[in-house]
């Protein structure tokens, strides 16, 4: 069965797209740790980040990159955090998280978001890109 990230990127289940080519998807995360908290995953469905070929595994890396720097320029903050974790879904994914303060990366505190607030984050990122 296909992972929800794989029916995300299938347009099977809506998201906040931030950006997308030919190998990688990013999105809003529907839980944010902080606002713009972003998720990227590679189209390809594998489970554990260190599973990936090397190859994708670098370009996922540079791709986050692209959007980290998207996402530094879009949201007030002292930088952008990096986690992968993938113990809910088990389908590679990057979090890439706006830090004001090292509570931000822990996944306990959330904010929440309306659904126009999502929207404009995304477009405010992609807008940078
Ligand atoms: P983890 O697998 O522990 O790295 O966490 C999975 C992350 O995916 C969590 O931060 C969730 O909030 C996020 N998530 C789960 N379902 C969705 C969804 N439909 N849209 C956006 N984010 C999601």
């Amino acid at each position: 069965m296909s992972s929800i990230f794989t029916k995300i990127i299938n347009g099977e289940i809506p998201s906040y797209k931030v950006a997308e080519n030919d190998n990688f998807f990013a999105f809003l995360d529907i839980n944010p740790n902080a606002k713009g908290h972003t998720l990227v995953v590679p189209k390809k469905e594998v489970n554990k980040l260190f599973d990936l070929e090397e190859s994708l595994y670098n370009d996922l890396m540079s791709f986050s990159r692209k959007i980290a720097l998207a996402m530094e320029k879009a949201i007030p903050c002292e930088r952008i955090g990096v986690s992968v974790i993938g113990l809910e879904v088990p389908h590679v994914h990057v979090h890439l998280i706006p830090l004001q303060k090292m509570e931000d990366i822990q996944f306990i505190k959330k904010v929440k978001l309306l659904p126009e607030e999502f929207e404009e984050l995304a477009k405010a990122i992609s807008k940078h890109l």
